[in-house]
């Protein structure tokens, strides 16, 4: 499949109104690094780094970390890596973490709260990322932030790691970025100070959505019942867009839904400029934003939405199928 797309994969996803979309790829281990070069991904906007926990029976040690970021940071070369911090807890629960027995594991302990509460394991991770970095760009999105305080007492384990590196003689970062996964949908709310702290904010749309409809994304029975262009979701998306772009804060979009061509289009038309995908997607992606005009889009979109549709999909596809 990735052959089928190897004849645009070193052009730019640009729409044909001139608008130009960023598509990078999600990675969680060593092994997709090859796939930044083969897909085209213009980075890696998200680094999950729960396996390298998941697939061990004890914490892995902050040198062994160190070296597998930094190696992940050569493979990018020049490409920008976010690193997403430790997103575990609850339904994830690590071999070596005293379970906790929750109701609801989706809405528990799990993620930055276990970050904040218990920073050891996520300060460590801080280290082994600043360590990795060695003078090269660093940048680090937590994730799972439900409120403003959260980011920035997360942030400021950060800032103090990087303190006491520099303190013990390690080479800093050449340049730090800070971020958050806006993934419960308390934090599209959060004062317009969260949106200026952040260097840049990516939307976790798996997570979003499900809290958004509050249906689960691991249940069979409702995990399909809402369209992720439900009118009322998208139009979400788009204040979040707004707010972000009242702030210059740059946005990104990295749950699943941003490898679906048709999403990834209305994502793009109501304003987003940076998706981030499974590596496979890329190709298919690139192809449909190649061929639309996004004012056009963004027009169909809007009369769908005036007309009352509960999707805006239908009127999508039926616009698609008339460009041929
Ligand atoms: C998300 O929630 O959309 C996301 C990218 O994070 P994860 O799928 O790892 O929860
Ligand atoms: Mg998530």
């Amino acid at each position: 499949a990735q052959e089928r797309y190897a004849s645009i994969r070193d052009k730019p996803a640009e729409a044909l109104c001139g608008t130009v979309i960023s598509l990078q790829m999600n990675a969680g281990l060593m092994a997709d690094l090859p796939s930044l070069p083969s897909s085209g991904a213009e980075g890696v906007g998200l680094f999950r780094t729960e396996l390298q926990f998941l697939t061990r029976n004890k914490v892995p040690r902050r040198g062994e970390l160190a070296a597998l970021y930094s190696r992940v940071m050569d493979a990018a070369g020049e490409k920008r890596v976010v690193f997403r911090t430790l997103d575990i807890g609850s339904d994830k629960v690590l071999p070596y973490m005293k379970p906790t027995e929750e109701p609801n594991p989706a809405l528990g302990w799990r993620a930055i709260r276990v970050g904040l509460d218990k920073p050891g394991v996520m300060r460590m991770q801080l280290q082994a990322l600043i360590r990795a970095a060695n003078g090269r760009p660093l940048s680090v999105m937590f994730p799972f932030v439900a409120q403003l305080e959260e980011y920035t007492q997360a942030r400021d384990h950060l800032l103090r790691e990087m303190d006491r590196e520099a303190a013990l003689g390690h080479v800093l970062p050449e340049t730090l970025q800070i971020g958050a996964m806006l993934e419960t949908p308390s934090l599209a709310f959060a004062p317009r100070r969260f949106f200026e702290e952040c260097d840049f904010i990516s939307i976790g749309g798996n997570d979003l959505k499900q809290f958004f409809f509050a249906a689960d994304r691991e249940n069979e029975r409702v995990r399909r019942r809402y369209d992720t262009l439900n009118v009322s979701f998208l139009t979400f998306l788009e204040q979040i867009v707004h707010r972000c772009g009242d702030t210059d804060t740059p946005l990104s979009f990295c749950g699943e839904d941003a490898g679906r061509p048709v999403e990834a289009l209305c994502f793009a038309a109501i304003g987003l400029r940076t998706l981030s995908m499974r590596p496979a997607s890329i190709g298919p992606v690139k192809s449909l934003i190649r061929r639309v005009d996004l004012r056009e889009a963004r027009a169909v979109i809007n009369e769908a939405r005036a007309s009352g549709a509960q999707s805006v999909r239908p009127a999508v596809m039926e616009w698609l199928k008339r460009q041929g």
